[in-house]
């Protein structure tokens, strides 16, 4: 008895091997019919027995290609019909756009298994992919994503790899990166100016290079990479010094999961990210005697990681036999360079070699960053492996919208219909440079998406980079959203929730209703509007932004204003420099330019310079992180704090914690329990303040948003001490930080803008 069916299937299901994967299941079941691309996803008409169309449809939800996500997938009867075969039929005029051009996917077991096999034609080809694996998003000129329109556009396929691509049957068929050392890109190994050094075996002489302790830009998806021995201090210490960057962690690549193993505590969600198709970075338990020279992240008890993502790690890891440091090829805080010229000229004196080759970047795009929080992956930057992929939205927008992100750690996002695509992460927009990468990073997005707004969303802060940008743009309308508004929004979009909802907000600064700075925020809120019901009591940031780089003007400032402007020992502090801190205190006292700031983060940043001594961040956030990282694992307690009820909006009152605090200090209990004690403080006085909150406007779910919460033990404690009374939802797809409130502009700007 012959049936037919019509199974559409919708998510992330083009240019991800799809098609081919469902002609290849359909023939084996002996279903006739056909699979083709449609407007937003994947139609299949098929004919033939019920139990065989049974099994294509358990098949297609149960074991989808590694980079497909099937967000629905349903299916009618239709007529049946007589077909000779199974086809893979061309897309429909006019399909998909806005769903057209995938993430790049990480190297697939097939080709890794190719490139170590000498006897296949692609043995040691660093350039191996196929439709379930290899460079889409940062090759792609223009939508959709189609070989002439890739910057695969100049290599001719030989004969050999024509026959993959247009057979069905073959797991290479439609791979638009297709190549081989025949028809393929090829390696090129240069010196520091530049010169060819026409070397017959680039990736053996950059692994020679690499155990000599050398530095050498290495040309990867997104952009180049430095590397390092990791295991070698003196080649660390080098590249800390050449990149001019002191402190910051660097990330580490390591062969696979069993080499990650000897460098970090990996639980079996750790594994699983790090093994993923997306290949991101993630923030790992190090172990205490990690074969890792201590220059990879001082001070640190966390290590990044990530597994080869790229035929070209695949073979240098395996060749050169020891972790690499693999960190941005860029200056401290240039944007990631990604071009041959640029790369020779801004990278010259960093790099002793480059291995570059000639399938050129069109789109930067750094490596993402995550980490487990509470049993399952937080996103803390988001890009490579992640963008261009669509986030869902529950309600769609009513116009298109553009929203410019934030300043630091910018993503933009577009959005049109019921999706959001958030862009790769920029960078701090402060750079001339930064500004640029930015700007043309909209153009492509737009281009790519074939999406015009009309609705145009920015910070609330008249200072940034993003507000200048958007205020210049044609659009007609604008909408500016409040910082912490945006953080809850971000979190409302990527779970689908209408709101309202309790959003607690922790971060370092945002742009107050009232221009001051917040970031300790309790607000009830949905996408079209939100109150402040509770904030942290404020600390004097003397001196402004400087007060950022040097926390140890915010710790004399809580000091000052836990005791009443006489606290004790003022000088025995090692942070707090005698000559200054004389000229600090007398402006915080007068009032002098030191403006008030509620920021958590700045929390963090003033008691972790008291107790630690550390008077300077040498990167954004380094002391509250240090101080966050500092805490014992088994250590618990409370210090007393204060609620502050006499205002419409409730303040959390610190100083008695920092009194009880500071006494225990003083007397020489260890910063590890004090840190520990802090957390359990925080975290009770938060869940103290979110009850206060839903007994005015009921029970409501909450959400964590915000660049604290990628503080794990924050994110958990809260998260376990709210979770009895109330729905708690934590950032997953978007990071918590700056990284993912433009998603959150989107949705107020939409529902504000929808009349
Ligand atoms: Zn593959
Ligand atoms: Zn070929
Ligand atoms: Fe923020």
């Amino acid at each position: 008895m012959h049936q037919g069916r019509r199974i559409e299937v919708v998510g992330t299901v083009q240019g991800v091997g799809f098609r081919p994967w469902v002609y290849r299941i359909a023939t084996e079941l002996g279903i006739r019919g056909q699979v083709r691309n449609d407007v937003g996803g994947v139609t299949v008409e098929a004919f033939g027995e019920p139990s065989a169309l049974d099994g294509l449809v358990r098949a297609l939800q149960s074991k989808p290609p590694p980079a497909a996500e099937i967000r629905s997938l349903q299916w009618e009867e239709i007529p049946a019909r007589e077909a000779d075969e199974f086809v893979i039929a061309p897309s429909q005029p006019g399909s998909g756009r806005r769903v057209s051009i995938p993430a790049d996917l990480a190297t697939c077991p097939a080709c890794v298994e190719e490139i170590f096999d000498p006897a296949n034609r692609r043995y040691r080809y660093p350039f191996t992919n196929c439709t379930d694996c290899g460079p889409r998003f940062t090759i792609a000129r223009d939508a959709p994503y189609d070989r002439p329109v890739t910057s695969m556009a100049g290599f001719v396929m030989c004969e050999a790899c024509q026959r993959e691509y247009d057979d069905p049957k073959d797991r290479r068929f439609h791979a638009q990166p297709n190549a081989c050392p025949r028809c393929g890109p090829r390696l090129r190994l240069l010196d520091s100016t530049g010169k060819d050094l026409a070397s017959a075996d680039p990736i053996r002489e950059v692994a020679a290079a690499l155990r000599a302790a050398n530095v050498v830009a290495v040309k990867g998806l997104g952009g180049y990479h430095l590397a390092v021995d990791a295991t070698s201090s003196e080649a660390v210490q080098l590249l800390r010094e050449r990149k001019r960057r002191d402190a910051k962690p660097f990330a580490v690549m390591v062969r696979d999961l069993r080499e990650a193993r000897k460098l970090a505590t990996i639980s079996e969600v750790e594994g699983k990210l790090l093994e993923s198709v997306e290949r991101p970075i993630v923030l790992l338990p190090r172990k205490r005697l990690a074969p890792v020279a201590p220059e990879v992240a001082p001070d640190n008890p966390l290590i990044g990681l990530m597994l080869p993502y790229a035929p070209l790690h695949h073979l240098l890891l395996a060749e050169v036999d020891r972790p690499l440091v693999m960190t941005s090829g860029n200056l401290s805080d240039e944007p990631i360079v990604f071009q041959e010229p640029e790369a020779l000229s801004r990278l010259r004196e960093v790099a002793d070699l480059f291995l570059a080759h000639d399938r050129p970047i069109v789109t930067r795009c750094d490596d993402s960053v995550a980490r487990v929080v509470a049993g399952a992956p937080v996103l803390l930057r988001r890009s490579r492996g992640y963008v261009p992929r669509p986030i869902p939205l529950a309600r769609p927008v009513a116009r298109p919208v553009l929203a410019c992100g934030a300043q630091l750690k910018n993503t933009f996002c577009l959005a049109a219909g019921d999706v959001a695509v958030l862009g790769p992460h920029v960078g701090d927009l402060d750079q001339v440079e930064v500004h640029r990468s930015y700007e043309d990073s909209i153009d492509r997005m737009q281009r790519f998406l074939g999406c015009r707004p009309e609705v145009i969303a920015y910070d609330l802060h008249p200072d940034y980079a993003s507000t200048r940008y958007a205020l210049d743009r044609p659009e007609p309308v604008k909408v500016a959203v409040q910082h912490h508004h945006a953080h809850v929004a971000s979190a409302l979009a990527e779970h689908g929730l209408e709101g309202p909802v309790i959003g607690v907000v922790f971060d370092g600064t945002g742009y107050g209703t009232d221009g001051s700075s917040w970031g300790g925020e309790v607000l009830v809120a949905s996408p079209g509007a939100f109150q402040r019901c509770a904030t942290l009591h404020p600390v004097a940031l003397a001196g402004g932004e400087r007060a950022i780089r040097e926390p140890w003007r915010i710790g004399l400032a809580l000091l000052l204003d836990a005791y009443d402007g006489d606290p004790p020992g003022l000088w025995n502090f090692p942070a707090i420099p005698e000559d200054a801190g004389v000229m600090v205190r007398q402006a915080l006292t007068l009032g002098i330019n030191a403006p008030r700031a509620h920021g958590m983060g700045r929390l963090f940043d003033g008691i972790g310079a008291l107790v630690l001594g550390i008077g300077k961040s040498r990167y954004e956030g380094e002391v509250a992180l240090a101080w966050n990282l500092a805490a014992d694992a088994g250590g618990h307690g409370r210090y007393p704090f204060g609620i502050d009820t006499r205002g419409s909006v409730l303040e959390l009152d610190v100083r008695p914690v920092v009194r009880a605090l500071i006494e225990e200090h003083l007397v020489g209990v260890p910063a590890g329990r004090l840190a520990a004690k802090f957390h359990d403080t925080l975290v009770h006085a938060t869940a103290t303040l979110v009850g206060l909150v839903s007994d005015r406007v009921g029970d409501l779910p909450v959400v964590l948003s915000g660049g604290c919460f990628q503080n794990a033990r924050l994110a958990e404690g809260l998260k376990a001490a709210l979770e009895p009374e109330h729905q708690v939802y934590l950032h997953r797809q978007v990071p918590p930080g700056d990284g993912g409130v433009a998603l959150g502009q989107v949705m107020v700007a939409d529902a504000t803008t929808r009349g």
